[in-house]
């Protein structure tokens, strides 16, 4: 977008503000219009959370970063983040004592990282609160809005509780409204308006609840900081058939958990809470040493209980002035890790689309009558339908994936095939690497390669090697795949031991 334009971002979240940077960063004057209070202010919570949690940011969130154009961003925030090279599964022996097994994320070592969603927010406000050509608006819900006049209407809330009643509408104009209001998003909700939009949500029979692992607290002179309980580099599961217990580090020590559990068990657990360290020691063992029943029982109590949401849509705009990205055009569920990732990812896409029309707008002809094919709405226009035509297919391939992981999670824990393939795309990723085989995580993960890609190149690559594995077994050449097997048969055995339920 060569000219500045009006660009009007709804939502403050982790998407919303980096697309706010991304456009201010371009000339453009910018307002953010956020439904809550300032994220900074003490006692403000995120959406949705009890408190400020951590997430696992990859290669795909931290390279729309790396691209934001802001000089230290990338390195001012991934300093407070801590490495999980892997997971740790956490599990009983039949003969009763405890195991944790780690397993790494990526043959090559490479690592996700654990993330205060909050952390990332504040930051990228900082900035943009320092631009001369971004003004920021907390409190402001959007109520309306017309795509084709570009106008849009906020309710403007009190930051005052006792005057909740004195919220008053106002209205305003745009070139550009970008929406990143998350799930419920009310830009999309106005979108359908305008457009022929398909659009499709589920929601899984799964609810969340966080828990928290404290520190373990050394205030003496001469170690006054905070310790973890358990390992700090890696994502710690506790995996059930049905269930799942998750923990995540964060940088003061504590490990913010989350248990995925289908409705019912919620709502039996719900009618007798004092059943919670029963369940909590027969489904996932160990967490009661970690967590003292008492603060189970408190943290199930107080905080919510809250569902999970798939949606898909497309289009994701209406003409020039509307586009939806992050989780107001695809919340999934969260057992990739990739929610924020793939919407940090949406703002990186969307803004080199914009910039390559608006390349071909600089390049007309200034001297030439103008018209509307050289205006910056209608570059923009194609902008947006080109985002549109792109976006949505790798939008709801890393959906299904997420989808597909939480099943494997739960389902494909003693799946030999599942292990062994495992085990053949790491051998080949690391013995072959000019070959390019990479697990299906690792390109989630750890490249920039569209997720529809991922999908396609990790199918063909599993076709492959189950069929050379199945005619090398059944081959005269078996004799080779013998030597093989007795040279690797120990990594084989430990991998296949180590093998988790999943990949979260
Ligand atoms: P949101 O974070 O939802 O922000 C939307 C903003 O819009 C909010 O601030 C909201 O107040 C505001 N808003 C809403 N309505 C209006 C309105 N009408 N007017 C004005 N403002 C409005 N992702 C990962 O990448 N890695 C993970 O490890 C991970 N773990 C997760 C674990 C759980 C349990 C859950 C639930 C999600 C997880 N996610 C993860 C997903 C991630 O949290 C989301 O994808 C991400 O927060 C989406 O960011 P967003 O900015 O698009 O939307």
């Amino acid at each position: 977008m060569g000219k500045p334009q009006k660009i009007v971002v709804v939502g403050a979240g982790p998407v919303g503000s980096l697309a706010a940077l991304y456009a201010a960063k371009r000339g453009h004057d910018v307002e953010v219009y956020e439904l809550r209070p300032d994220l900074r202010d003490p006692g403000t919570i995120p959406l949705n959370f009890t408190r400020s949690i951590n997430l696992a940011i990859s290669e795909r969130g931290i390279n729309a970063m790396r691209h934001a154009g802001q000089p230290g961003l990338l390195e001012h925030v991934m300093a407070s983040t801590i490495p999980m090279r892997g997971r740790m599964i956490h599990g009983r022996h039949p003969n009763g004592t405890l195991f944790a097994q780690s397993q790494d994320y990526d043959a090559k070592g490479r690592a996700i990282h654990a993330i205060d969603r909050a952390g990332l927010n504040k930051r990228v406000l900082d900035i943009l609160d320092d631009m001369p050509n971004v003004k920021l608006f907390f409190n402001h819900k959007l109520t309306g809005a017309d795509y084709r006049t570009c106008k849009a209407w906020f309710e403007v809330q009190d930051s005052n509780p006792d005057n909740v009643s004195r919220a008053k509408e106002i209205g305003i104009s745009f070139d550009l409204m970008i929406g990143a209001d998350g799930a419920h998003s009310a830009v999309r909700y106005h979108l359908m308006k305008f457009t022929r939009m398909n659009y499709q949500q589920e929601y899984i029979d799964t609810l969340w609840c966080e828990f928290q692992l404290k520190p373990v607290r050394t205030d003496t002179a001469a170690e006054p900081l905070s310790r973890f309980r358990i390992s700090p580099n890696y994502l710690h599961i506790w995996p059930g058939k049905d269930f799942m217990f998750i923990a995540i580090p964060s940088d003061d020590g504590s490990f913010t958990c989350t248990l995925f559990m289908p409705s019912k068990e919620f709502s039996d657990l719900e009618s007798d809470t004092s059943k919670l360290p029963a369940f909590f020691d027969s489904h996932f063992p160990g967490v009661t040493d970690l967590i003292p029943a008492a603060e189970l029982i408190e943290s199930f109590n107080s905080n919510p209980h809250l569902p999970l949401i798939s949606l898909k849509c497309k289009p994701y705009h209406y003409g020039s002035s509307c586009v939806v990205v992050g989780d107001a055009a695809h919340a999934m569920v969260p057992f990739y890790g990739q929610g924020m990732n793939a919407g940090m990812e949406d703002v990186r896409i969307l803004f080199s689309i914009l910039d390559k029309h608006a390349q071909m707008d600089e390049t007309n002809d200034p001297a030439s009558e103008a018209t509307t094919s050289t205006t910056p709405a209608f570059q923009r226009s194609l902008a947006l339908a080109e985002y549109s035509a792109v976006r949505p297919a790798d939008a709801h391939a890393i959906n299904d994936l997420a989808l597909q992981n939480y099943v494997e999670m739960r389902a494909s824990v003693l799946s030999t095939r599942y292990r062994l393939r495992k085990f053949l795309e790491e051998f080949m990723s690391v013995h072959f690497p000019t070959l390019g085989w990479q697990t299906k995580y690792s390109r989630v993960s750890f490249s920039n390669e569209g997720y529809l890609d991922v999908i396609r190149k990790s199918d063909s690559q599993g076709r492959a090697l189950m069929r050379s594995f199945f005619a090398l077994a059944a081959s005269p050449f078996a004799v080779t795949a013998a030597v093989l097997g007795y040279k690797y048969r120990r990594s084989i055995g430990n991998i296949l031991r180590a093998l988790p339920n999943g990949q979260p």
